[in-house]
């Protein structure tokens, strides 16, 4: 499709940057613009496929009955089975689960894999519940999503909140459901039962190769550079221990429990021994001193990585934040009203649907070696990896040279494209 619309800026948006469907819908509208996107595609595109709400009645250890609230959105289904994670967080909500399941179509067409994109969540505090409780949970979330999931239908991962023991449950249930054993049904899977070799570092390591590739386009020296992390989970510590073994310094660090700041750069690796020795969190790490966690991001570094949670990046601190490059580990980190603000500042932002896409990559060649019965090298998973996300980086800033777009924008643009013009082949009724 041909470009026929200039880029404009568009006005700053205050009021609904809390709300990530809305924070990527404007994105989807500049986009839709500029690649002329005709009302059929933009209406197919824009809602999702399927949205399913259940109530999951579940024993607690106290042996009272819970009814927890979950949800299941399929955005799309244009390039293949949806794929997209399940969160369990007490702030999960529809709006949320569907920003995020259009965030996957898009982020599967950057990288060019044959998905579609979904996402589920439950309202839950799981660190506050058991091992019980929880196993109870998801297997009764199986139960109900069975005609939802399947292994060329839909294929959940983790998310926030879950990961391999969640994952292997709900292999376990879904696998009773349907009479046979279905390792393709999800992905994140412990390695013993069908898990990839690089999948827990896989995201972590596409964050480190797009911010290496933005530090080759902006003429910078990794072992010169500064960077500050948000979130130390499973995105933020790769990225940290990945961008840190490359030779850049990392001055600052946070998770829930607060934000650590050393000028002199942290010891990452020390920081993951800590955190795994005390219950996943950094406080009381003595490597680093304490800081105002909101100083985090508007700290004297480079470049800053969010990998933790929506919306750190809003108007409000955008016009202070001093560093040259932006790398979102985080699903929507940014909100759009920030984009202008950023944009203005000429910070260059690897997007998150181009950013984070290491970890359904490596999620896709899971799920192609349990369809081919076979065991791929982490040295072959890392190359395929490292390559598709290198390619899609340099695809991106092509097209955002071409128009003179944010890279943000033009990953919505890559995005939509693929879709699109695969939807007009496939046709529909
Ligand atoms: P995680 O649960 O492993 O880690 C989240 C981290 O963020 C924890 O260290 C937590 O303490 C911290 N955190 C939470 N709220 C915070 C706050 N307000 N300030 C600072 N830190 C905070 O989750 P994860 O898998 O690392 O996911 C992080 C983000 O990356 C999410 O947006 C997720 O959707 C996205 N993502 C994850 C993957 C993946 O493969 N895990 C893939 C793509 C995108």
């Amino acid at each position: 499709m041909a470009a026929t619309t200039v880029y404009k800026e568009p006005a700053p948006q205050v009021g609904n940057t809390e709300n990530p469907l809305e924070s990527m819908m404007s994105r989807f509208n500049i986009a839709a613009e500029i690649l002329g996107l005709d009302d059929t595609s933009y209406e197919v595109l824009k809602a999702p496929d399927k949205q399913v709400i259940v109530h999951l009645p579940v024993m607690m250890d106290d042996g009272k009955v819970h009814v927890f609230e979950g949800y299941r959105v399929v955005h799309n289904t244009i390039l293949g089975p949806s794929k997209g994670g399940i969160r369990y967080d007490k702030n999960v909500n529809l709006d949320e689960v569907k920003a995020l399941a259009a965030w996957m179509t898009w982020k599967c067409a950057v990288v060019d894999i044959p998905y579609g994109g979904a996402k589920g969540g439950i309202i839950c505090e799981p660190t506050t519940m058991s091992v019980g409780e929880l196993e109870r949970l998801t297997r009764a979330y199986t139960v109900s999503m069975k005609d939802v999931f399947g292994p060329d239908r839909d294929i959940p991962a983790p998310d926030m909140g879950t990961g391999p023991r969640e994952m292997a449950w709900i292999m376990d249930e879904f696998s009773k459901a349907v009479g046979q054993t279905a390792s393709a049904v999800v992905t994140g899977k412990p390695l013993v039962m069908g898990g990839s070799l690089g999948r827990t570092e896989a995201t972590g390591r596409g964050v480190m190769v797009s911010c290496l590739a933005a530090l080759a386009k902006l003429g910078m020296k990794p072992e010169e550079t500064s960077v500050a992390v948000q979130g130390f989970g499973n995105v933020g510590s790769w990225a940290s221990k990945l961008l840190f073994d490359k030779g850049l310094k990392v001055k600052g660090v946070s998770d829930i429990s607060g934000a650590y700041w050393n000028e002199n750069g942290i010891n990452i690796d020390e920081a993951i021994a800590y955190k795994n020795a005390h219950s996943g969190r950094l406080e009381g790490f003595e490597g680093a001193e304490p800081m105002d966690p909101t100083k985090l991001l508007i700290s004297a570094v480079d470049v800053i990585v969010p990998a933790a949670v929506e919306d750190v990046i809003t108007e409000h601190n955008a016009p202070h934040i001093q560093a040259k490059l932006i790398v979102e580990g985080a699903n929507g980190p940014t909100s759009a009203s920030a984009d202008p603000i950023i944009n203005e500042k000429g910070i260059l932002v690897v997007p998150d649907i181009l950013a984070n896409s290491g970890g359904v990559t490596v999620s896709y060649f899971e799920w192609v070696q349990n369809k081919q019965g076979f065991k791929w090298s982490l040295d072959m998973v890392t190359d395929r990896a490292d390559r598709i996300m290198a390619d899609a980086f340099e695809k991106v800033y092509a097209v955002s040279l071409k128009y003179n777009i944010p890279m943000r924008i033009a990953a919505y643009v890559v995005a939509i494209d693929k879709v699109a013009q695969t939807y007009k082949y496939r046709g529909g009724y």
